[in-house]
């Protein structure tokens, strides 16, 4: 089996671990055993490097999030703040774009959290997860993903008017999609991933799942596969009242 980048198909010159290793607690941060069987997939020098700096960026934007489970935030209080010390904030303004503010939630005894309300750099996000679903297909199913991705993060407020009725209409969407397919990953309180089956067009989704409860869904486009367009998605950008019918649930977009 010749062996190529994940993400470009050059020669590879070493090993990346998808999603990055730093997510993964140590034992000596949380007594608990988080890094079995990391997955690690063939990465050429160029995606090497492009992702290594992201690694920590994601990191200190996952960690800590609101609706995470106990190891995200044990991890939270070990490595990422001891990230954050060392980079004196720098770190952190780079997560949020426009910090607005910080407050602190007691979550033990002498234990707080620091939730930031601000604006996340979406758009970094975006690509550090695009780099993990490149990286978790080839891992999956042993061959490079050639396409578009389309990532969507259920985890984050949009401040579109829409966004709560879409991240439930999407999340229950996936949820049928992905209806008896298994939660793959060797350390599930960290990360997990499942895949559905192919639609009737060729597409394709993966939920990705952070410390029990961030979810990210990852659409993919194989290359030379052209999805319809959706009326749907014309009416709900044109502020147009819509309503969308997913099972016995109805949505409506754009309520008045
Ligand atoms: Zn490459």
């Amino acid at each position: 089996l010749e062996e190529e980048c994940y993400r470009c198909g050059a020669l590879p010159s070493s090993r990346e671990h998808v999603p990055p290793k730093c997510l993964f607690p140590e034992f000596s941060d949380c007594g608990e055993h988080h890094r079995k069987d990391l997955i690690t997939v063939p990465s050429c020098e160029v995606h090497n490097t492009a992702k290594s700096t992201d690694d920590e960026f994601l990191m200190v934007s996952l960690a800590g999030i609101i609706g995470n489970n106990s190891i995200g935030y044990m991890h939270k209080f070990g490595k990422v703040d001891r990230a954050l010390r060392r980079r004196a904030c720098k770190l952190l303004e780079k997560v949020l774009i426009n910090r607005k503010t910080v407050e602190r939630i007691e979550v033990g005894p002498n234990k707080f959290l620091e939730v930031l309300w601000g604006n996340p750099d979406s758009i970094r996000l975006s690509s550090a997860f695009e780099a993990i679903a490149y990286g978790l297909h080839l891992h999956h199913f042993k061959r490079r993903f050639v396409g578009a991705v389309r990532i969507y993060m259920g985890y984050l407020q949009y401040e579109s008017g829409n966004s709560d009725v879409f991240n439930q209409f999407i999340r229950e969407r996936a949820a049928l999609d992905l209806e008896g397919k298994a939660e793959l990953g060797s350390n599930p309180d960290v990360f997990s991933y499942q895949y559905s089956d192919k639609d009737q067009f060729g597409s394709y989704l993966a939920r990705l799942k952070f410390y029990g409860g961030l979810d990210v869904y990852v659409a993919h486009v194989p290359e030379g596969i052209s999805l319809p367009e959706n009326p749907i998605n014309f009416f709900i950008k044109a502020g147009i009242q819509t309503r969308v019918q997913l099972g016995d649930k109805a949505y409506v977009f754009n309520p008045d």
